[in-house]
């Protein structure tokens, strides 16, 4: 386990994407009952997820990429556009809420 990151070539992406072999993971892979270990990763724009199986060494022995995902806790977030839209409407409302504080300001120092 000399290298720090896990690297894979991603087909969505079209490049190369890197998670950190953090201890947690590590600890993971050593309890894990079966081998390869499979984890997600969720990345990129459009979101899509990476699912890589390591194996006790941490090496991908597999990976698989998709950009649907299912998501039965939060229902109306089902897929990765959903996901997207949810992002650009939270964006939004940030944008809009520094306009009002924008807007308030101006109008207190036109009261002044
Ligand atoms: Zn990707």
């Amino acid at each position: 386990m000399s290298e720090k990151s896990i690297r894979w070539f991603c087909p969505t992406c079209n490049d190369f994407v890197s998670i950190l072999k953090t201890e947690a993971l590590k600890s993971s892979v050593e309890h894990a009952k079966r081998l390869p270990y499979p984890i997600i990763i969720k990345h990129g724009n459009p979101i899509h997820y990476t699912i890589l199986q390591l194996d006790i060494e941490l090496r991908d022995r597999g990976t698989l990429t998709t950009m649907d995902f299912f998501d039965l806790v939060n229902p109306q977030e089902e897929t990765s556009s959903t996901f997207l839209k949810s992002d650009i409407r939270k964006k939004l409302e940030e944008i809009s809420e520094n306009i009002s504080g924008i807007q308030r300001k101006l109008w207190n120092l036109l009261e002044e």
